[in-house]
């Protein structure tokens, strides 16, 4: 159905940001539309990062002296920062990891060697990040467990029915979904998904990859076991992710790495770990990048989360209305809720092409298969070009993007 587009939104209802990134500075002419990727760095940030450097920069969790104190002090911060952002039931269970890959191997490996055995079932769904699927494959493949994936609906949500059959009729040992889609933007009923797992007594790990960046969280009332992300999506640094985890769920486990940090005692033979959360994080972490981190979620919660939502729901409503009216799109993606996130494809046209065409005219997407191969191909294509907003977008850059796909879809026409 062609529809006519919305005019764009109120401006009452954006947030006006743009400022704040000094990539926007620099580069006037660009139409950044690939924050899914990875988001762009406001000066907040990057600022932390370079005084922290240029100022106060020691290793932590060793030093004798003053200077590493206090940076032991700031990175120690921003772990209760983080507790308090994501309202986490414990800091014991927020564990610094390098990004949402290493947080699920993290689980997989630990939870996966104590718990899984031949036959066992890992519930995924065929909707996830290859993140959330490949360190499975891995576990499972070295105990006999196996992993089964709950199916995708026509319109690209969760077929809850066949997770609630799925749950029920197979040897689960554990659920993990994803919380967003990064190749619809589709937002999942966590909430339902955690109470249905648990009311099976099975722990879940939700992927808020795509989640975090972009909706108000609550993970003490969520309740999942497990919820993982990575900075460098919500504003901060590449190289830091978060594993955050009710503590109860991580007791028992075995540590993920072995090495300085996260022990009590070591002798030659034989050694003794150190407790939550130390124990999953073995060796010099990215100090200076949490360090970032801290900053990004100080920013963030300047903006509101809330408002950080209601910004990105606007451009999306204003960009389906303006692609919609696009003869020879074919939009992926529910119309039910949804982050900022537009999945399409060009007639007659390969999505790296329309991909290329639109970086002629300084448009950034991606294009392929987002890695999500499994969604592609219950799609039935081999690639999509994706469009993903965050605060700085503006629906400036939606109408850069429409009227340029306008005359691509003109020019395969
Ligand atoms: N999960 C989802 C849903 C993602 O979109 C991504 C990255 O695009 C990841 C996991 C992996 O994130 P990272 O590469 O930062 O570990």
């Amino acid at each position: 159905m062609i529809r006519t587009p919305l005019p764009p939104p109120p401006a009452a209802q954006l947030l006006d940001v743009r400022a704040d990134f000094p990539l926007f500075a620099h580069r006037p002419e660009l139409v950044f539309l690939d924050s899914a990727a990875s988001s762009q760095k406001p000066a907040a940030v990057i600022q932390a990062m370079a005084e922290f450097y240029a100022h106060d920069y020691a290793n932590i969790h060793r030093g004798a002296y003053r200077l590493s104190a206090s940076a032991t002090d700031r990175f120690e911060a921003v772990r209760d920062r983080a507790a308090q952002f994501f309202h986490a039931p414990s800091r014991d269970g927020v564990i610094f990891t390098r990004n949402a890959t290493e947080a699920v191997n993290l689980v997989a490996h630990s939870w996966g060697q104590t718990h899984l055995s031949a036959g066992d079932v890992v519930l995924v769904s065929e909707m996830e990040h290859h993140a959330n699927l490949v360190p499975w494959h891995l576990v499972t493949r070295q105990c006999g467990a196996r992993v089964e994936a709950v199916a995708m609906t026509p319109d690209g949500r969760l077929d809850l029915d066949d997770y609630r059959r799925k749950l029920r009729e197979l040897p689960v040992k554990i659920v993990a979904l994803q919380h967003v889609s990064n190749a619809l933007g589709t937002i999942h009923p966590a909430h339902e998904l955690v109470e249905l797992a648990h009311a099976q007594g099975l722990p879940i790990l939700l992927d808020g990859a795509q989640g975090a960046p972009h909706l108000p969280l609550n993970l003490d009332e969520l309740g999942a076991d497990f919820y993982v992300l990575s900075a460098h999506k919500m504003l901060g640094p590449s190289g830091v992710g978060l594993l955050l985890a009710r503590p109860e769920a991580l007791r028992g486990l075995p540590p993920y790495q072995g090495g300085g940090d996260m022990i009590r005692e070591v002798y030659p033979e034989s050694s003794t770990y150190a407790p939550l959360p130390h124990l999953f994080e073995a060796g010099t972490p990215a100090i200076a990048e949490v360090i970032g981190f801290g900053a990004a979620l100080d920013y963030l919660d300047g903006l509101g989360m809330a408002r950080v939502e209601a910004h990105e729901r606007a451009l999306l409503d204003y960009a389906l209305g303006r692609l919609e009216a696009l003869e020879g799109l074919q939009l992926y993606g529910p119309s039910g809720p949804r982050c900022g996130v537009v999945s399409f494809n060009v007639a007659g046209a390969h999505a790296h092409d329309v991909a290329g065409f639109l970086d002629e005219a300084n448009i950034c997407v991606r294009a392929g298969h987002h890695c999500a191969q499994p969604l592609m191909r219950a799609f039935d294509v081999p690639s999509t070009v994706r469009a993903s907003f965050s605060v700085y977008t503006t629906p400036a850059d939606v109408d850069a993007l429409a009227d340029a796909l306008g005359d691509i879809v003109q020019f395969f026409a």
